[in-house]
């Protein structure tokens, strides 16, 4: 491939969609027209190939090697929840680290935080991170920003610019720490790394459920902002969940490390989920193995019944108990 007029190089930390999204507006092309230019499905940056980076290569004259190094994760994979993790690094952009850039002169990017899937805050800020969808990169002079509008650049009105509550963060720190082959820490029913990647295998499907009122991830549905739309996982009898789980939006990302985080909490520990920034759909108190089951159809606690022989005992032991009272 010939080499492109003006490529930018990535910023330190940059993530590659955010990089080739930047390529493509300092060459005057929409992000997927860049794509198909390119030869691939805008998803490979999760699975980036060696043939990409020879060919991001050809066209910037930075080393593919090097180009490899920089955007592919060194997960070490022993436990389910690392084993689905894609190797390729994808963020999100923080509004006040665009505020940042934007104000001192500098482009836009997304950053690598999302080096685990489970990152949905920025780690300087704790702010939430924005996924880009429907969001174009625009080339200001020099530099090159995320906007929704030609000149309304992403950060510029303190959109979004909201933080989860304490119990999630710790859980979102607790989900980067294991999968990168740490314990999850204290405050948990278990903090042994295995036992905790194998709990969230099995959550993270149930809590994407739907029952009779939608799913238990969708109750922690920020409402001030318009809540997350319906995504919702069919019961079956092999879980799916982490699987699904990368690929799902930011929002709904959210919602459902806010259902792993008060399911997991250890019950003896009284955080409750909750942020002074964010309106829950549901005021949420109570026992949330309880309101979980509660909200579920009779056939689908059958299934759940079933699946609980696989579980960890520090998990299936509440469910358990929780089901045979209802
Ligand atoms: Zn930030």
């Amino acid at each position: 491939m010939v080499p492109l007029p003006y490529a930018p190089r990535p910023e330190q930390g940059e993530a590659l969609a955010s990089w080739i999204a930047r390529l493509a507006a300092c060459n005057y092309v929409s992000t997927d027209e860049f794509w198909t230019w390119l030869g691939f499905e805008p998803e490979i940056d999760l699975m980036p190939s060696r043939i990409l980076f020879r060919r991001l290569s050809d066209i910037s004259g930075i080393q593919a090697l090097s180009l490899s190094a920089r955007f592919t994760a060194k997960i070490p994979k022993e436990n389910a929840v690392q084993r689905s993790m894609p190797t390729g690094v994808r963020g999100g952009a923080c509004p006040q680290c665009c505020y940042i850039r934007h104000r001192d002169g500098l482009s836009h990017f997304t950053h690598e935080a999302a080096i685990s899937s489970f990152r949905v805050t920025c780690p300087v800020h704790k702010r939430r991170l924005v996924a880009l969808e429907g969001y174009g990169v625009e080339l200001a002079g020099s530099v090159t920003r995320f906007s929704q509008r030609p000149g309304g650049a992403l950060g510029e009105l303190g959109r979004y610019a909201s933080s989860p509550g304490r119990l999630e963060l710790k859980m979102e720190s607790a989900l980067s720490r294991v999968v990168r082959g740490q314990s999850p820490g204290g405050g948990w029913r278990t903090n042994d790394r295995n036992v905790f990647a194998a709990c969230v295998d099995c959550l993270v499907d149930v809590v994407l459920w739907r029952g009779p009122e939608g799913t238990f991830a969708s109750t922690f549905d920020d409402t001030k902002r318009g809540g997350t739309g319906t995504f919702y996982i069919t019961p079956s009898r092999e879980p799916v969940g982490v699987e699904v789980f990368q690929r799902l939006p930011a929002p709904t990302k959210l919602n459902t490390i806010s259902g792993l985080a008060a399911l997991m909490a250890d019950p003896k520990v009284p955080p409750r989920p909750g942020s002074r920034t964010m309106r829950f759909r549901v005021d949420f108190r109570g026992d949330p193995i309880a309101s979980l089951v509660r909200s579920l159809h009779w056939s689908q606690n059958d299934l759940l019944l079933q699946r609980l022989q696989d579980w960890p005992e520090c998990i299936a032991a509440p469910f358990r108990a929780e089901i045979c009272r209802a």
